[in-house]
This record gives C-alpha cells, structure tokens and sequence, in this order.
C-alpha cells in the first residue's frame, strides 16, 4: 500500500492493449493507483493504443512508461507495486506460426522477467494472462482447468503454457500467489483489429468480403471484455491458493456462422462471404467450464454474446 494515498498499486503490463486498457478503466474508478508498462508494439497500428490510454492519462494515480518487458534494465528500475497483472505478450495464433521466435521471446522470456521483477521486489500476487489455446484441440468440451494434457498446436498457444508452468515455479519456490487466467476469445470495443468480430465488421462496413476459414461450423467461447476484466479484478484480491488457473469465458459457445448474422443484424449489412481452407493452428472449438472461476473467484459473465455484438458494434460505427 502507498502510505500518502493510502491505495492498492497494481503494475499492468500491456495495459495499453485491447484487454489491459479495459482493465485500467475499471482499475481507476476502484480507486486504483495504476502504473502501465508497455511498449507500443506494432503488431497493429500503436495509433489505436494511444487513443485507448488517451483518457487514463489525465488521471493523477495513473503513471505510463514506455518500455519493453524484455528491458531488463528498465525493469529493474520500476517501483514497489501489490499485485502485477501480467498482459503485455505478442498476440494471435496465426502470426506466431510465421514468427515463433520473437513470440517465444517476448511472451516466455518477458513473463520470466516479470517473475523474476516480482520475486526481487517480493510482490506477492502475480495475475496472467493464459489463454484457451492451451488446450490445443483436445475434443473434450467442456474444458476444465483440470484437464491433464496440455497440447498446443501453435507457437503463440504453447508460450501460454510455458507461462504457466513458470508460474508454478516462483509460486513453489518463492510464495509468489500466481494467479493463470486463460481467456476464451475476448471482444468488445477496442477489440483488436485482427481478430475475427473486428475484422469482419471492418470489411463488412466497406462492403468487402470477408474470410471465412473452413465450412462456417467452428464455434467460439466468445467473453466479453467487461466480463474478462471483472474476473482479472477478482483475480488480484484471490487468496486462496498460492498457485491457480482459471478459465474465464461465457460458457456458451456462439458458431461462426452465428456470429456473422449476429453482426449482420447489428450493422444493417449483407456479408459477402470469401470461403478459404482451415487455417494451421486454429482450433474447431472452444467451450469453457467456468464453474472453478465461479466458485473459487465469484466471476459471473453479465454481457450475453449478442448484447456484447450490439456493444462493439455501436463502438465501431463511431470508430471508422
Ligand atoms: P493487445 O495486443 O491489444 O495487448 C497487448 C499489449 O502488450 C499491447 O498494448 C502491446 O503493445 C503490449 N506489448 C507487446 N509486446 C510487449 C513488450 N515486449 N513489452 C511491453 N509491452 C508489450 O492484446 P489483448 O487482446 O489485449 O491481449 C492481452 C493479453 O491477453 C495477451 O497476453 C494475450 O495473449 C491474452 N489473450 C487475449 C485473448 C483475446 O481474445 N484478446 C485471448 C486469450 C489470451
């Protein structure tokens, strides 16, 4: 705790991003003092970062530094925080295919990083972002935290597992309280571009077609963003265990197919469908159960999967 202001500092790493600057939002109306590190990876346009943070930055208890999780340097010079959520990674399955090194670097050496920062500075609650893709196509839907074998089939979902298993190693050996959440496709506004709802939106608005990979009967266990950082939230006060992996998703998964005629009926538009073969390293479904996070977190999904399509939609028609 901060003596003077008397509140909770949490470290956001990636809080410039999609999910991170939805969490400071809701860290910042709590009361939160919120330092973000992030470096304004390229990865998509860093203008849209810059507009996501763009009302954090006159908050007096928010503090942004630019910088690279890799920075070893810089890290060492960062303050004293109660709890890191750990967000900052290179993103997307498909790219990481094209580029497994650089997705290995920043997202295992920089979650390294972060651990070792949290165990020199004794900073006992760590919060990561994990991701569905952890559980590879394993055909036992729903998924449970419990599931025994890991199998990833892409670069970017086998750094998630490695995350994890870090985690296990500085909770075991050094009391640091990791907390793994392994998100289901997150969308809402800010969502980022390269994914599948912001995407098709983008191309539909401009009356282009949009690639559908495979026959249309893939399904997504799509959260909302409001949701995904309601349960980051619970997260960070988590005490039960010292080391715990949560799924956080809907529990109801939308088909793809669905999904296009959910955006169609919101932005008033006929898609024009350019069908493509199935992409290496995508997955035929996924499908959460979400009771552990329920039980043990008190995480409720609140934003049904159209009422979050009418949400992002009415954001990006403002946004174009
Ligand atoms: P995002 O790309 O919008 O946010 C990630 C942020 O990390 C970006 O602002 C980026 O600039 C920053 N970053 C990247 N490399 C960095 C580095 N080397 N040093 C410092 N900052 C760096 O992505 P997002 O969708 O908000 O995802 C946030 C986290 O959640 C990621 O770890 C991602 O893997 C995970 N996740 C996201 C989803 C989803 O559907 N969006 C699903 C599962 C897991």
């Amino acid at each position: 705790m901060s003596e003077i202001k008397n509140q909770p500092h949490a470290l956001v790493t990636g809080g410039a991003g999609f999910i991170g600057s939805h969490l400071v939002d809701l860290l910042l109306g709590k009361d939160w003092e919120v330092t973000v590190l992030d470096n304004f990876d390229p990865f998509y346009d860093p203008i849209l970062k810059r507009e996501n943070i763009s009302q954090h930055l006159s908050s007096p208890s928010y503090t942004l530094i630019e910088g690279d999780i890799r920075d070893q340097e810089l890290i060492d010079q960062l303050g004293e925080f109660d709890v890191i959520v750990h967000l900052a990674a290179k993103a997307g399955v498909r790219p990481s295919i094209l580029n497994p090194t650089e997705y290995q670097d920043v997202n295992v050496k920089g979650t390294q990083n972060m651990l070792e920062f949290a165990r020199k500075r004794q900073i006992k609650q760590f919060v990561f972002a994990s991701s569905s893709s952890v559980y590879g196509i394993s055909p036992n839907v729903p998924w449970r935290e419990a599931d025994a074998v890991l199998q990833p089939i892409s670069p970017y979902a086998s750094t998630k597992v490695s995350g994890e298993l870090l985690g296990h190693v500085y909770s075991h050996l050094y009391g640091i309280r990791f907390v793994g959440l392994r998100f289901f496709t997150v969308f809402g506004p800010r969502q980022r571009p390269d994914l599948a709802i912001h995407k098709f939106a983008e191309k539909m608005i401009h009356k282009q077609p949009i690639p559908v990979f495979g026959d249309g009967s893939t399904r997504r266990d799509y959260t909302f963003v409001g949701d995904i950082v309601q349960g980051i939230e619970k997260a960070m006060h988590f005490e039960d265990n010292n080391y715990q992996i949560f799924n956080l998703a809907n529990g109801n998964p939308v088909y793809l197919t669905d999904m296009i005629h959910f955006l169609e009926e919101e932005l008033n538009v006929k898609a024009i469908i350019d069908r493509q073969p199935e992409q290496p390293g995508d997955v035929p479904q996924t499908v959460a159960d979400i009771h552990l996070a329920e039980k043990l977190l008190g995480y409720k999904p609140e934003t049904s999967f159209k009422e979050g399509v009418k949400k992002f939609s009415e954001w990006k028609k403002c946004h174009q």
